[in-house]
């Protein structure tokens, strides 16, 4: 049977960020969009920050986790769904799948933050701890998930994910008109390929950047190379942003409709960081400050433009934000 859902390519399109939009309505917050004078002042720009680090469970990641749950077919979907994953998407995927009633099992790393493992535990999610140093999490997540028909959810690389990712490019622009330029936070692509696609749809033009950590620039090296890129786990405090590799289907998608790739330092994250808690009064964790990071310090062109900026998680323990905001500058 052919799969309606994705494009002829297999790829999503905005139609399926429109469904997902339906589907995630009431359930996840619209995040507010905030905006500062100050910020504005300092680029030479109209800002629009989208404030995802106050998403359910922290991050954006639950739009697309609850996005791809609700789509599975119903039986399929009761037998319950397995991720491997230490972070922002492991909480995310643990909280849909309470809100909709299926058991959850997340595979973590034994040397995973306890506050993590806790968190994930307090979702009602089933913790399954591996040894990260000689046991493969994948071999691992098959064993447990084929017995017991379990659906793997990826972080990233999933059309409806990346489908859930977009509905908050497509929340913002209906909340502020179109934009010249978007720029978002990239990992392993999952948000940036979402929001390129509703800001294709919605703002015709508008051009979509993406921001990753220095150290972990395959995205960056991937969009010129024409192919995707692998690279060793990257050394950086964007812990959300440590993907080594875009997925075939971000990958497409990101080719196709984002206009740059640009990288910012861990130093440039921990100053956005300490802008955001000084002057904004927001909690964003450093992987959630990139794109903001870029346009704060200037690496993108955005003067006399209205801009659109992701504002991605915030999820940091409190000893590590005193810890870097409380460095100096
Ligand atoms: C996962 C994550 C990212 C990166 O998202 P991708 O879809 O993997 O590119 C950015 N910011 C935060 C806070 C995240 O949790």
């Amino acid at each position: 049977m052919q799969d309606e859902r994705a494009g002829a390519d297999g790829l999503p399109t905005y139609a399926d960020v429109a469904r997902a939009a339906e589907r995630i309505a009431g359930t996840a917050h619209r995040t507010p969009v905030l905006t500062s004078r100050t910020a504005d002042a300092m680029t030479g720009a109209k800002l629009f920050f989208k404030a995802e680090n106050l998403q359910r469970a922290g991050a954006f990641k639950f739009r697309g986790a609850y996005n791809a749950i609700s789509a599975l077919p119903e039986a399929v979907r009761a037998r319950g769904v397995l991720s491997f994953s230490s972070g922002n998407h492991a909480q995310a995927i643990a909280l849909a799948s309470r809100l909709l009633g299926i058991p959850a099992t997340i595979i973590m790393p034994a040397d995973a933050p306890a506050a993590k493992v806790a968190a994930t535990r307090g979702y009602g999610a089933e913790v399954v701890l591996y040894d990260r140093y000689s046991q493969d999490r994948e071999a691992l997540g098959r064993e447990i998930a084929g017995p017991r028909g379990l659906t793997v959810i990826p972080p990233f690389n999933h059309p409806d994910v990346i489908a859930g990712q977009g509905t908050l490019a497509q929340e913002l622009i209906e909340t502020v008109g179109p934009l010249d330029v978007l720029v978002a936070c990239l990992g392993g692509g999952g948000q940036l390929a979402g929001c390129a696609l509703a800001a294709a749809e919605l703002s015709p033009g508008c051009r979509v950047i993406g921001v990753e950590p220095e150290a972990g620039n395959d995205g960056q090296r991937s969009f010129h190379a024409g192919r995707v890129v692998t690279i060793p786990v990257p050394r950086t405090i964007a812990d959300g942003a440590q993907s080594t590799a875009l997925g075939d289907l971000t990958f497409a998608i990101i080719r196709a409709r984002v206009a740059e790739i640009v990288t910012v330092s861990d130093a440039q994250l921990v100053e956005t960081m300490r802008f955001f808690a000084g002057r904004m009064k927001l909690v964003a964790e450093p992987t959630g400050c990139l794109a903001a990071a870029a346009v704060l310090q200037g690496l993108v062109d955005v003067w006399d433009k209205r801009v659109g900026v992701v504002i991605s998680g915030g999820n940091v323990d409190l000893a590590t934000f005193a810890r870097l905001t409380g460095e100096a500058a």
